[in-house]
This record gives C-alpha cells, structure tokens and sequence, in this order.
C-alpha cells in the first residue's frame, strides 16, 4: 500500500449541518470557512453566492426564487485535517437533495436556534440522519438574542430525538445578559466580547476572580456558577455511543458573531469520524469496502446539471469510499458504463480546482454528459456496488397533464428521464392512464417544470392528484402483497423500478392499511438499486 492511501483517509472528515430555515446554517457555514483560514474576510461566500448564480442562471427559478437550487460541496483545513462540508440547501423548499447529501455525510451538526429549539424540518433532516445512525453536534446559535433555558432546550432533543445529550460546554445566559461559554471539561470560561472576536480567544481558569469582571454582577455570575455546577451532572460523554448516534454533544455560540465558532470546529476535528468501511456488494458477495483498500470505489450522490453554462455538462458529485484516485483514471459504473475522469472538480471554499488525486472522503465533482445518476456506484472494476442511495417518500404528488395530449410519449420519456435522474419520482398507477409525480419538496416541481420545458420543449401542467402521500409496499409474503395489490388497485402504482406503491389519501389511510394488514411493511424510504 502507498504511504499516502494508508495516511491520507485518516485525515478527511466529511460532515453536512441540518438546520431548519433561518437558524443560521449560512453564516455559521461562513464563519466557519473564516475561522479555518479557508477564506480570508468576511462577504466571500456571499460573493460566492453570486457568482454561483451567474453560472447558473439558465434556470430562471434560481434567480426569481434568489436561492440556489443544487447544493455542493466546501472544503477547508483545520489542524492538519482536510473538510469536506456538503452543503444542504437551506431553504423552505428543500429537496430530495438534501435528505441525499447527508447519505453521503459521516457527521452532522445540528443547528438550533436557541429561541426556537427543535423545528421541523430540523425533525426531517434528523430522521435521515438517523436511517443510517450518523452521529450528530449540536450547536446551539444566537446566544446573543434571548432564548429557552438551556436546560428546557436539552430536555427537548432528549423527548423529541430519543438522544442521549450532553452539555460539552455552559452558557452564561443569553441575550443582552450573555457573558459567555464554559468549557465544563477543562473548566475554563470564553467571555463573549463586545465586539466581533475574530480568532482571539482567550479562555480563563473559570474562578470567580477570573471571571468575575466579565460578569460585573454578582447574581448573575452566581446563577451562573450554579447552573454550571447542575450542568455536570449530564451523563459523561462516551464517544462509542455518539459514533452509534444515540449521544449528541452540545455547544454553544453565536454564529453571526462569530463566538464558539472555532470552538465548534475544533468539536469536529475531535470526535467527527474518519471514514469507515462500507457495505457493498462485490460481485455477488457481501464484502465491507475500507478506505485504504487499493481500488478505487465510491457512490455519486447528487447529480447536477448545467453547473457550468459553457458546457451543458452535468457534474456528478462522487463520494469515494476506497483507493488511490489519479487524474485521468478510467472508471465503470457497476451497470457496465465506463468513463475516463479527466477533469475532476475539487470545491476548496469558494473556489474549484481540478484534482491531481484523491482518496477516501474526497468528494469530486465528475462532469459527464448525463451517463452518471444519483446513486451510482462507481469503481475501477464496476463489480463494487454500495447500498443505494434512498428515495424517500413524497410529500407533494401531483398529476402531470399536458398542454398538448399528442404528445403524451415525449412526456413520459421526459419524466423517466427525469426521475432515472433523481429529480423527482414517478408513479405510473395501476389504472388509468395518469402519471403522477412525487416530491419531497415543492421546489423539486418547478425544477422538473422548468427542464421539460427548456429540455424537452413541453408545456406541462401540474394538478392535485386525490392522493396526498406515497408508502412502498413490501412483504415477505409475496401471495399476501399480490392480494393487496388486488384488492386496492384504484390505489396502487409503480414506481420508476416497477416496484408496488400505495397512494393514501391521508396518513391516516396508511395507519389504517397497516393496522389492517400486519404482515405489509409501509415503507417511507426505499433503496435505489
Ligand atoms: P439559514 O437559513 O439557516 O442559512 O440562516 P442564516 O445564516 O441565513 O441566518 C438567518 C438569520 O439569522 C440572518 O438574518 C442571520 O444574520 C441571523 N443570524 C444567524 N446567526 C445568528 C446569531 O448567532 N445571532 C443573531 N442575532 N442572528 C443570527
């Protein structure tokens, strides 16, 4: 084994931070980049913002919407360790996207808004997390505005996320009374400052003689000293059980002030996972792919079109797993569809570098003509084959009726295509002759309305459907599901594999499938093969 594919996996971490809207996941995401040198002054990452919208402006929603559709990938550096932050979209409308990125991430912060704890779709991104148990940080933001009681905000993760939560550090208050953060491990005190800290940061033995000046009240430094003394009796943090993803840690700060920032970072760098081997497939036997193994392997996990109006190329952003990656490398689908990599993209910050080499949580970016799809596997030999990347169910159906009926065949090419792709899903019921898309986001709508439009040259309508959500149906019963089937047919279609999908009107409809029938499994996610 060459020395560099035996060392350099050791030191990539690859992490994504769910949030829901507004609880600061884009200026943390900045400061972070800042704090780590990765961009040197403030407003960068907003310029990025711009020029990332230039390049993709063939897609008018993007500019009306003011947002950015796809999300990618940013890299910096910190005490020697290289990070890959995967970027989910923050928006309301956020996407399948974004549930697939984190099956790429081996770590998440989770950003809550102190005032605002847990919200739903912090809920949302939490329970992908959880598919596959990746271990989380939270970061409580905007201690410099008024917010819950920690402890109340503790409590909540612990009811609402079944996790086991410790408190790595302890806030002096909030708001217009918040003096700082105690780090409860080595008993030193951080004082929020008054203006911007940038990176000093100077921490104090934490006795009332140190800190005492910070306080300049007395009952406030009791509190406290109290609370702090309270908050050592949380469970010590045992880091087997965080990796597992039943314990998260807990910090504090204020992002747009740029406060437990670096603290946060450094969080990161101690307990976020290097990557592990993966489950696979390898020509028909189950083998577990390490990252020092010596063929290349990985998955694409995000497919991007026309990032680059020069070329109506799409980029495939490819997680590797395993190997030794050189420029130029020729690499297979597990499909058998073979391409030369020759312009790998790197994504350090803002900017993009094309990639000498790279190794076990490296993300590249692979431009391609539409020959790579959302969960791919993708290896020197293309025997390897990793566990699919989920589909998850949709949110929002709707029928798609066109605006010209003789062009019915055009339609559903454009929406397979679409959904080979991993737009949005499709749903061909088992009766009539509708075909019925499925989304996780309503954005993910007006993206696909957008593309037949520009790429196929189709006027598209689309309706509410009577149903409302989507449940895959298995069993290991393969006469009791073919009897289901039977009996719902009005409610049952296919989706793009052909495999059996239950349309509900409402959840409860679901509730009342499965009460009635144990032995069928109602599925909110599903593998793709
Ligand atoms: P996102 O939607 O999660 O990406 O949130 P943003 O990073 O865009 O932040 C939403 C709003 O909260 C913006 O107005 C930010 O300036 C503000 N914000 C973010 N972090 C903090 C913080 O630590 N303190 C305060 N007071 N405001 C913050």
């Amino acid at each position: 084994m060459s020395k560099a594919l035996a060392t350099e996996p050791r030191t990539r971490r690859v992490f994504a931070i769910i949030s829901h809207p507004d609880a600061g996941k884009t200026t943390l995401t900045e400061n972070m980049l800042l704090a780590s040198g990765a961009i040197h002054q403030a407003g960068k990452v907003a310029a990025r913002g711009e020029a990332r919208r230039t390049q993709s402006d063939w897609m008018k929603i993007e500019q009306e919407r003011g947002i950015s559709v796809s999300s990618s990938v940013m890299t910096f550096e910190h005490k020697g360790l290289t990070f890959n932050l995967l970027d989910t979209p923050g928006h309301e409308d956020f996407s399948e996207d974004t549930y697939r990125t984190l099956t790429a991430a081996d770590c998440a912060v989770m950003v809550l808004d102190v005032a605002k704890g847990i919200e739903p779709q912090t809920l949302k991104l939490f329970e992908v997390c959880r598919l596959r148990d990746i271990p989380i940080i939270t970061f409580i933001n905007k201690l410099d505005r008024e917010g819950v009681d920690p402890f109340d905000l503790i409590a909540e993760i612990e009811d609402k996320l079944a996790l086991d939560v410790v408190p790595m550090q302890w806030p002096a208050a909030s708001g217009r009374r918040f003096r700082g953060i105690a780090d409860l491990r080595t008993n030193q005190f951080l004082a929020f400052a008054k203006q911007d800290s940038g990176e000093d940061h100077h921490w104090t033995p934490m006795d009332g003689n140190s800190i005492g000046q910070t306080f300049d009240d007395d009952a406030l430094l009791e509190e406290f000293q109290m609370e702090a003394e309270l908050a050592r009796e949380y469970p010590d943090f045992n880091e087997q059980s965080f990796r597992e993803g039943h314990m998260t840690p807990v910090y504090f700060g204020s992002a747009l002030r740029k406060f437990g920032v670096l603290e946060l970072i450094d969080a990161l760098a101690e307990f976020a996972p290097m990557p592990q081997a993966e489950p696979a497939v390898k020509a028909g036997q189950d083998v577990e792919i390490k990252p020092t193994d010596k063929e290349v392997s990985g998955f694409v996990f995000k497919v991007q079109a026309n990032m680059d109006l020069n070329h109506r190329d799409r980029v495939a952003f490819y997680r590797m797993v395993s190997g030794e990656f050189k420029r130029g490398m020729k690499l297979k689908t597990a499909d058998g569809k073979g391409l030369s990599v020759h312009n790998p993209v790197m994504f350090f910050a803002q900017d993009r570098e094309l990639a000498q080499e790279a190794y076990a949580g490296d993300v590249i970016g692979i431009p391609n003509h539409g020959v790579l799809r959302v969960g791919d596997s993708l290896s020197e030999s293309g025997k390897i084959k990793f566990a699919g990347i989920p589909n998850f169910a949709p949110e929002i159906l709707r029928r798609a009726r066109l605006e010209d009926p003789l062009k019915a065949k055009h339609l559903r090419k454009a929406l397979e295509s679409l959904a080979e792709e991993g737009v949005t899903q499709l749903f061909k019921p088992n009766f009539g002759a509708d075909m019925i898309v499925g989304a996780v986001g309503s954005l993910q709508i007006d993206v696909m309305r957008e593309r037949i439009k520009t790429e196929y040259g189709l006027g598209v309508q689309f309706e509410s459907p009577p149903f409302q959500t989507a449940r895959w149906v298995t069993s290991d019963d393969p006469a009791k599901l073919k009897a289901f089937v039977d009996k719902n047919m009005m409610n049952m279609a296919e989706d793009i594999d052909g495999d059996p999908v239950f349309l509900a009107k409402s959840a409860w409809d679901i509730g009342y499938a499965q009460e009635k029938n144990p032995h069928l499994r109602f599925l909110t996610t599903k593998e793709r093969r």
